[in-house]
């Protein structure tokens, strides 16, 4: 008996801390065009409490509905997730890859200040952590202290043939998993914060899985991430899905357009009587 084809399944995923703007209109209609009828998700990404608000959820649910985008019932908040990241960071830990570390932004800045380091390094998951905490042990965590991935030992369990396949226009093709990059570009990166029990990273990689999702389709500024990802996908056993990085949106002076950009905010423009035949036409989206 031949198997039923898997379904194309992807999803667009906002953070509820400003307005939606044409960038995310490019991503959701990006992802609903790649996705099988009703295997386009919504996931409302809002871990950082601190600067999501109730009522840019709320305006998120109505700027899709008006661009005529649908999605199945319920949508699931990254906020009422926190058990399923603690099981996952808890493997981490228990793989003997993880450290707790107590340094704030300001320690991180001091210590790549030091003479001896060069020009600090940022990479897709901010500054390189210098490594001040990493010989603490896990037994001696403090309440609020994050979790670090101890990056070298993580690499060293790879395979060496992890990789992930990529179709957006700027990074087409197999794209393998490069070890030293991974050390030296992304170093010991953040897997739960403080105040949130998880990081971005962990999260997205935790829910792409237990939501099905085969493509991932987000915007060029998060490839590099992607080899993060890829590599949480080996060290829990997860599936990788197929990634797909879509052009930016830019202002007039090429940056990448923000949150708080709010003339170009869909809200804005909807309000000015333009429909959504012209945000496409705007943002020269066809399918
Ligand atoms: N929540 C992220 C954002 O708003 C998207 C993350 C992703 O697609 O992986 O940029």
């Amino acid at each position: 008996m031949a198997c039923a084809p898997k379904l194309k399944r992807t999803r667009f995923a906002p953070s509820p801390t400003g307005p939606l703007h044409l960038g995310h209109a490019l991503a959701a209609f990006v992802a609903a065009s790649r996705a099988d009828p009703g295997a386009f998700l919504l996931r409302i990404e809002d871990i950082d409490q601190s600067r999501c608000r109730p009522a840019w959820e709320a305006q998120i649910y109505e700027d899709l509905h008006w661009l005529g985008l649908s999605w199945p019932e319920p949508v699931w908040r990254q906020s009422e997730r926190r058990g399923a990241y603690e099981t996952a960071l808890n493997r981490l830990i228990s793989s003997g890859l993880c450290y707790p570390c107590r340094c704030t932004r300001g320690d991180i800045r001091a210590a790549l200040a030091a003479p001896q380091e060069g020009a600090p390094l940022v990479g897709p998951d901010g500054l390189v952590y210098p490594g001040t905490c990493r010989h603490r042990r896990i037994a001696d965590a403090a309440p609020g202290d994050a979790i670090r991935l101890d990056m070298a030992r993580a690499v060293a369990t790879l395979s060496g043939d992890e990789g992930f396949q990529e179709s957006g226009p700027a990074f087409r093709g197999l794209h393998r998993l490069d070890q030293d990059w991974l050390v030296t570009h992304c170093g010991d990166i953040i897997l739960s914060r403080r105040e949130m029990g998880t990081s971005y990273h962990l999260a997205v990689v935790v829910d792409d899985a237990a939501q099905g999702i085969t493509e991932v389709t987000r915007g060029e500024d998060l490839f590099e991430a992607t080899a993060i990802h890829r590599l949480l996908q080996a060290l829990l056993d997860l599936p990788t899905p197929a990634y797909h990085h879509h052009r930016l949106i830019r202002d007039e002076n090429g940056k990448r357009l923000a949150k708080r950009d709010d003339a170009r905010s869909l809200h804005t423009y909807r309000a000015e009587g333009y429909s959504p035949a012209d945000i496409r036409d705007i943002i020269e989206f066809t399918d």
